[in-house]
This record gives C-alpha cells, structure tokens and sequence, in this order.
C-alpha cells in the first residue's frame, strides 16, 4: 500500500514547504488547496494549506502526521494558487507569508488564536452538539478563550475541526475580530414602493397630492435628495428628510399610510447597497462609444488597455459598459480601487447598476464579512454568486472562477502598493499578472497614468486609449500660479492666503458656490522651533520633528505615535521663544474660519475620519451643501465629484515639488492635476490657485497647461540618464538594527557581498532621509536591474548574499526587507 505524503504550506515566513504524512485512511480527504491541520514547532498546532500530494517521503526528517482535514473542497483554485507561486519568486518571499496576506484571517486559525462567542449569537440553539455546547457555555463565564484552554475544556488534542464547524455556523468568531465587534446600528430610510417607481405612477400621484401641499413637498424633497431623475440615485435617510420637512413631519407618515413611501432599515455605515431596481440605461458620450470599441480591439489582440482620460471625462460610465458586457458572457468582473473607504461615491454608482450582484471586499471589513464574500464568490452555502467585486488589492486574492474582466481605476496611486507586511506587492502589476493566468481582460484608468504603464503604452505592449474631453459640457479648470514670495514682500498675505486666492475665496462664496483647499500635512504645524537657538522638538523614538496637533493640545509624531505636551520653553537654551513654524491642516481650518466666520468650514483629513463613518458623513454634508470650505489632505483627490466646486486652492505646491525621490515631479504633477480635476462645475469653468514660492517652476507651468505628455517627456530623459524605471527594475533592500554603528558595519559587509556584481547599479548602503523609525536605525541598498529580464539568476544572488550574511552569527539581529519595484 502506498504512503502519501502532502508539502504543505504554514503560515510563516518559512523559506521552504513543511511535508507531512497523510495518516492511512485520510487518502481521499486531504486533497490539494485544502486546509489542513498540522503541528508545527513545540506543540503548536496550525491551519495550513496542502499544495502538492506525492509519495516521497521527506529526506532530511521524519514527516509529522496531518491531524485533520478542515475543507471539504478546495478554498483556492488553480489560479489562485499559479498567482500565489507567481508572488513569492517575484516579490521573494516565502509562501507562508503569501498566504497570510492572501487568506481572511477566519481561515487561519492557529493554537495562539484567541476565541469569542459571535456576537450575533443572542441564544444558544438547541440543534449544537455536546462539545459545541461546552464551549459557549464556558465562554458564558470568559470572554474568549485559546486553542489550549479550549482543548482542556473538551478533554481532547483535536479540536480545530470542531471551533472551525462552529465559525462557519456563526457561533464563535476568532480573536482578530474582537476590536471590531459591534451590534450594528440601524437606521430607518425613506423609499418609493415599488408600485410608484414608474414615471407615469408619479405623475399620477404628483397630480393627486395638490390637495395636500404638505405631502407633495416631501415627495418633491424626497425626488430632489435621492437624485431620483440623475443617473447618481442614492438612498434616503428619514432623519434627512424629517430636517427637510422640518415643522411637516407628518407628512412622511401620510405617505407611508397611502403606500406611496415604505420604510426600511439599513444598517448604519456599511456602504450603503442601492435597492431601487430600475434598469438604469446609459447614455454614452460619442467620446465613451469611440473609447469602448478602441478598448475592445486591444483585448482582440490580448492586449492590456491603458485608459487614459483627462479628469471628468466620464471613465466610470466606460468601465459600467464593460462590466456589463462581462456578466453577459457569463463571466465575472473585478473593479480594485486603490482605498475603497475613500470611494463611497463610486460604489453607490456601480450599486446602482449592478445592485445584489455585486460585493464589496476590503480589509477594513471584519472577518465574518470577508469570509462570507469569499464564499459568494465560489457560490456556497446560501450565497448567491457575485458578478462583479469591488474591492482594494486584496480581492485580487478571491477564487473567482471565471474572471472575464479586470479593471484597475487610478491605476497610478501609491496606495495599491502592500507596504507591510510582506509580500510587497503591486496591486496593478499583480492584476496584469492574474488577468494573464485567468486569461481575462484587463483596463487600467487614469488621468495621471504611472510612467511605467504610459511608457508600456507608447511600447505598444498596451493599448493606449485616450479621452480628452470632460464629460458633458465642462471644460477643464483655469489654473492659475500665485506668487508667495511677491505676495510676502509686498505684505499682501491673509495669514496663508495670497491676495489672489483670498478674492476668489470671498467671491465663490458669495455666489454661493463650494470650496476645496488642498495642504498634504495634516495637524496644526508640522514643527515647534525656538528662535533663540534653533532647537526643534523631535521625536526620541524616530529622525523626524513632531507635528502640533492643536486640538489634542500635543507635539505628535506622525511615524511612532509619540506625543508630549507643547513646550513652554526651549529644551535647549530655556528661553520662552519656541515658535510653531509651518502650517497643517487644521491651521489651514482655523484661518480660513475666522477670514470668513460666517463660512461653514469642515476638515477632512486622517483625524477627522477615523472614525467608521466620518469619511462619508463629511463626504455626503458636503454634497448636502451643508459646508462651503472643505480643507483637506490627498483624500480629497480620490474620485471624489461635486457639482458645486467652482474653486480649489493648492495651499502649497513646494511641499509637494520638493521631496527627495526620482518620482518626485511625476507624483507632483499627479496629485495636482488629481486635486485641480475637482473643480468645475457643469457649464461652467472651474478654477485653481496654486500657491508656491517657485512659482518659475516649470512643472507648475506645465500643470496649468495640463501638459502630462510634456512632464513625461521630459522627466523620462532624467530616468534614462540616472537609469531609474521604466529603464530600470529597482529592489531596495532595507537593513535594521538598534546600534547605528554596528548597523553601519553590518550594511557595509552586506554591500560588499553585491558590489562587484551590480557596480554603479548599486546605490547605498545609505542612511534614508528618516534614519531612525521607532528606535530602529535604517540604512538602505538600492539595485537597478534590467527592467526587460526575468532576473531570475539577480534574484538568486540577493538570496545568496542573504543566506551569506545571515550564517554569520554576529549580524544574527539584523533585520532585512525586501521590496521589489519600491514606490
Ligand atoms: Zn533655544
Ligand atoms: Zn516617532
């Protein structure tokens, strides 16, 4: 009788796979891209993952037994686990750590994971089992419990299997989730019922309610506010329209009672699904049709398609129009988006279009969530099969199986890249690669595209497809640059106000029109300094100053989280002259509040919207027009769209010019471009002030031409020069220690292992402008390879010099990162 063996994947960073033995019997069960429960180390138990059944037993050790199957199927598919193996030779990390980031925490249980009773479980059903009934009831009397003590509690060793059962049966949740367990809030809106939903009913009614002057204004408000003749429908909270309707309430209930509202409940802040179930029609644009058909030719020849259109030009309704031709075919569509928290806007569109088909996939989700949309994408259980996901990077890991179409929407932005922990992925490179594997089509859509995408495009490896035009009959914002260094010598500033953008401030809001104001640091002042003797208050912890953050009344740094009370005299000298310098956010909010006291000011920024549901209540008050001023930092420039912005000011352009990295301009150009694209409004030119003390800078010439070609152009000659990408691939690695000289030692003798191989392609070892982060001390190497290569053989000698280094027992507390293609 043969002996079968299974190479399993844990989930740790380990360099290689774990083979164990498949205890007679379990033959049929245990089964590739299941989970299985192995013991790993001293007693630990986890839940990996089988990757490979063969019959050869491990040479160098004895192979442990399997404990126990948790799947009945395969939880991933075969391209998942082609994208997984793709990951971890590009990205150099272990599979381990592929797997940690790709799975939902749900499906990761191990010994160390800590138990709760779900908290949705308000009675104990009768249909549990003895041993699932001992468990809740000892977690009557603890609030969570580990793996161990559970296993005390049941008297026996094996006891995943069974706290796996009762997670899916929604009677326990793991530990991960317990900072997010809440009852959900439910909130009460107003809709039509379905009787009224056609125009020729409404008419009916409009006509009947002229008796009843109180209910014809709350349905015209209700009309107004949910959008109900615009292609942007939203829902309708009741409490909006009860402040509406103010002194008539009642009427709202009148119109339940005739069965022209109904009354529903939705759960607060989850992005809110749209229900009204119109077939919502597209009318597309001559630009959009052309745009379409240009697109699909690229995909006849397998070509990814480059979208690049100007802000406002309508990119939305495009993506709308494949995704629906997608699911036509049968097949299923991912939308990734860089933040989905940041897109609430897009969401309720795409809800509109594609309402229970679509899911929503993002890590802010708790688990139980996660798991479920996980399995409505496999189609299990209750679920009913998703069409079309919308989600951050992460959904890129979801086992659709049969993915027709990708589309990657601001395909330049920092945030698709994974930071920590590994892999350090590229969310947009990894979709071109999984749109590859699943044989799927696949678009990327900017106004700004990244150099490497646009460089590829003009390579013809992707076909290029270009919108010029804003959407109806916007024209694109006048831009104009205010000179700071003029306006401070003629003593013409309202504190950070030139002239100019003081006026147009004052006007805009005279004419009641909205307003945006864009500074990229957040607090009060991102430094205190003493005059006497320059002394600035830094972190003890990090290289970096702190940052006053006025209304928690602290010096805060933004890296560490340290705080201190502001000083009243200089740590240095003593004197009583520690000045705040600069300006942040919330100075920016305060200013402009007491400029113009009677403007209603809102703050959007990361201490505004921590909170679950801030990003949207600001987002929605501003589209309420119930503020005038919005200041805020880079959140403000993700697809965000407002009818009533007719200006936007750039508090300070230098902040964003001058920044010590080769990406420097074509991220300042972005951004810029990003933040000027929200003025505008329909029929109208909206208008942009660019505040800076470089105001000859020739890529702030540029933006007011919205010249994107002509930045690309010319930064593309300095990539070539200094062989940055596209020319180049970059791999930074990152050395850690606490003793800055032994890391200088340690990153030397580490450099000198690749030296004469990269030469002039290496850069560093270094100190970064940072050198100190949380008390470790950084030091970084930078190698260019050849951007045109697998670059297998450079990645097996960075590994060699690793192994190298490592074996050497004096640099054994040394940390070492790797980022391939670093942003
Ligand atoms: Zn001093
Ligand atoms: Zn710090």
């Amino acid at each position: 009788m043969t002996t079968y063996f299974a190479d399993v994947i844990v989930p740790l960073p380990l360099p290689k796979l774990f083979t164990y033995r498949i205890p007679l019997g379990m033959e049929h069960e245990a089964r590739p891209l299941m989970r299985v429960v192995v013991p790993f180390g001293r007693k630990k138990l986890y839940a990996g993952l089988i990757a490979k059944v063969h019959s050869t037993p491990p040479a160098a050790y004895q192979a442990k037994y399997i404990e126990q199957v948790l799947d009945e199927t395969p939880i991933i598919n075969e391209v998942n686990f082609k994208l997984w193996k793709w990951i971890s030779e590009y990205y150099m990390c272990p599979m381990g750590s592929v797997m940690n980031v790709a799975l939902p925490s749900g499906f990761k249980i191990s010994s160390e994971t800590k138990i709760t009773r779900h908290p949705e479980l308000d009675e104990i059903k009768s249909s549990i089992n003895d041993k699932e009934y001992l468990i809740l009831e000892a977690l009557e009397s603890q609030t969570h419990l580990s793996l161990d003590e559970i296993s005390d509690v049941l008297q026996q060793k094996t006891i995943l299997p069974t706290v796996n059962a009762m997670i899916n049966k929604k009677l326990l949740i793991t530990g991960e989730d317990m900072k997010l367990r809440f009852k959900p809030k439910m909130v009460p809106y107003v809709r039509l019922t379905k009787a009224y939903r056609s125009e020729q009913k409404l008419n009916e009614i409009l006509n009947a309610l002229s008796v009843a002057p109180k209910q014809m204004e709350a349905l015209m408000h209700y009309l107004k506010i949910s959008g109900w003749h615009t292609q942007n429908k939203v829902e309708v909270r009741k409490q909006i329209l009860n402040e509406v309707l103010q002194k008539s309430k009642s009427a709202i209930k009148a119109l339940v009672d005739k069965q022209v509202f109904e009354i529903y409940e939705r759960e607060e802040g989850r992005l809110n699904p749209f229900v009204i179930d119109t077939e919502l029609k597209l009318k597309l644009t001559e630009q959009q049709n052309t745009a379409i058909g240009k697109i699909i030719d690229f995909w006849s020849e397998h070509k990814p398609v480059l979208l690049h259109g100007v802000t406002s030009s309508g990119k939305t309704e495009v993506y709308i129009e494949l995704i629906k031709a997608c699911i036509k075919e049968g097949k299923q569509a991912l939308f990734l988006v860089p933040e989905i928290a940041l897109t609430t806007q897009l969401v309720n569109r795409l809800k509109a279009h594609f309402g229970e088909q679509m899911g929503v996939y993002h890590s802010r989700f708790n688990d139980n969530e996660r798991v479920e949309t996980w399995n409505a994408i496999i189609g299990v259980n209750k679920y009913s099969k998703f069409k079309l996901i919308v989600g951050a990077r992460s959904s890129l890991f979801l086992p659709f199986d049969n993915l027709g179409l990708i589309i990657v929407d601001e395909e330049q932005e920092n945030s698709f890249k994974q930071f920590d922990p590994e892999p350090r992925y590229h969310a947009r490179d990894l979709a071109i690669v999984a749109a590859s594997i699943s044989k799927a089509n696949i678009v990327m859509g900017t106004a700004t595209p990244s150099y490497e995408s646009y460089d590829n495009a003009l390579k013809e490896k992707y076909g290029l497809v270009e919108m010029k035009q804003r959407f109806g009959d916007r024209e694109m914002p006048k831009i104009e640059i205010s000179d700071l260094k003029k306006a401070h010598a003629h003593k013409a500033m309202h504190g950070s106000f030139s002239p100019e953008l003081y006026q147009e401030i004052k006007q805009a809001l005279e004419r009641k029109e909205q307003i945006i104001l864009f500074r990229n640091r957040r607090g009060f002042a991102p430094r205190a300094q003493c005059t006497t003797c320059g002394w600035t208050t830094d972190c003890k912890n990090c290289d970096i100053s702190l940052t006053f953050h006025k209304f928690r009344k602290e010096m805060v740094c933004h890296y560490c989280g340290f705080h201190v009370p502001f000083p009243k005299s200089c740590g240095q000298c003593g004197s009583a002259t520690v000045n705040l310098q600069g300006q942040g956010t919330e100075k920016i909010e305060e200013e402009i509040s007491e400029l113009f006291p009677h403007a209603r000011v809102a703050r959007m920024d990361l201490e505004t919207t921590r909170q679950k549901h801030s990003y949207q209540k600001l987002i929605s008050d501003f589209e309420d027009r119930q503020i005038d001023i919005l200041v805020g930092t880079q959140m403000l420039s993700k697809g965000l769209d407002f009818d009533n912005v007719s200006l936007v000011g750039i508090i300070s352009a230098d902040s964003i010019l001058h920044y010590p990295d080769f990406r420097a301009y074509e991220r300042a150009y972005s951004l810029m471009e990003q933040v000027a694209g929200r003025a505008g409004r329909k029929n109208k030119k909206g208008r942009v002030i660019i505040q800076s003390f470089d105001s000859d800078n020739p890529i702030l010439k540029k933006v007011q031409q919205h010249d994107y070609t002509g930045v690309f152009q010319e930064q593309l000659k300095h990539r070539e020069q200094f062989y940055y990408p596209p020319y180049s691939r970059l791999i930074q690695i990152t050395l850690k220690h606490k003793d800055p000289q032994f890391l200088r030692i340690a990153a030397q003798h580490f450099g000198k292992y690749l030296k004469p191989t990269f030469k002039e392609n290496m850069l560093g070892p270094e100190a970064p402008t940072i050198a100190r982060i949380r008390n470790w001390y950084i030091e970084h190497l930078l190698l260019k390879i050849p951007a045109n290569q697998t670059n297998k053989s450079i990645k097996r000698l960075i590994r060699e010099a690793i192994d190298h280094f490592k074996s050497q027992k004096e640099f054994n507390g040394v940390r070492i990162i790797l980022d391939v293609d670093p942003q």
